[in-house]
Parts: C-alpha cells; sequence; structure tokens
C-alpha cells in the first residue's frame, strides 16, 4: 500500500482593499453581476464576471428555473459565454461573489464540482490557469490559482482528444 498526500494552496486576504486594483475592480464586476441573478428559488444570489486578456469583462449570474435541472450557475453562465463569444482572448482571471437576505455570509462561496470540470476545460482550451477570487460580504477573499487547486482528481482524460 503507498499513503499518497495531494496538497493545494490558496491565498486569503482580510479584505478586498487588500488586491491589487485589477482584481479589486472585477471582484466589483462580480457584485455588479449577481444584481440580474434569477434566483426566486433558492434566494441565492451568485455574481461571477471574467477578465479577459484583452481587459474585456465577461459577466454571470445564477439563472435558476422552476424546472430545477434547467438552471445554470453563475460561472457556467460567464464561461460558457466567453467559449461562444471570446474564446480567442484568454480568461485571466474569475471572481465570484454571493448575496443571500436568509443568512449572512462570512466566507467566500466555492464553486460547485460542474463549474469546476468546466473552468478546467477552459484552462485546457487556452492552456493556462485562471486566477480564481472568492469573497462575500465583508469576510476573507480568498485567490485561488488555477484548477489543480481546486480539483485535484478532475477528469481530465487525453485519450478522447487523440483517438
Ligand atoms: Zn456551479
Amino acid at each position: 500500500m503507498i499513503n499518497h498526500e495531494i496538497k493545494i494552496a490558496f491565498d486569503e486576504y482580510d479584505s478586498l482593499k487588500d488586491l491589487d486594483t485589477a482584481d479589486y475592480d472585477l471582484c466589483i464586476e462580480a457584485a455588479n453581476a449577481l444584481k440580474n441573478s434569477h434566483s426566486p428559488y433558492s434566494k441565492f444570489r451568485v455574481g461571477a464576471a471574467l477578465r479577459l486578456q484583452s481587459g474585456r469583462i465577461i459577466y454571470g449570474s445564477n439563472q435558476e428555473n422552476v424546472a430545477y435541472p434547467s438552471g445554470l450557475c453563475a460561472e457556467r453562465v460567464a464561461l460558457f459565454y466567453w467559449g461562444a463569444n471570446h474564446p480567442d482572448d484568454p480568461v485571466e482571471a474569475m471572481a465570484v461573489t454571493a448575496q443571500t437576505d436568509e443568512f449572512e455570509l462570512t466566507r467566500p462561496v466555492t464553486s460547485c464540482g460542474s463549474c469546476l470540470q468546466v473552468l478546467a476545460e477552459v484552462e485546457k482550451k487556452q492552456k493556462r490557469p485562471v486566477k480564481i477570487i472568492l469573497y462575500a460580504g465583508q469576510g476573507p477573499v480568498w485567490v485561488i490559482k488555477g484548477i489543480e487547486n481546486q480539483l485535484p482528481f478532475l477528469f481530465f482524460e487525453e485519450r478522447l482528444t487523440t483517438i
């Protein structure tokens, strides 16, 4: 038997003001994005903002549906929009934030497994990692470099693209 250990790493900042200007601005854009959240069922609003290499900002927010599985997370709304409209302009960073009137959020909200799998595909397509910036309310800010620090056992089967 061999015991393996996998380390992941991320940086924690006390507040948005500790970020550099570009990342701070992207977090504000994520907060702007969640204003278009359609979340009458969960009452949990999520906003995502992508900063592309060109400086263009792409927005996403969670879009729910009365037929629950038909909805989509903010991150995938933004990432699929990028893939459909700006696939040659690499994603440098994605900021994600959330708000709800139901309870206080005191720490960042992390992405679901499906969004992480989609993020992995984006990194593979553009051949570079995406900086992820997560925050909520007045809580700390987590900055994570690349999918490998979020989903170390991601599904990544090279043979599917070489057959
Ligand atoms: Zn998700």
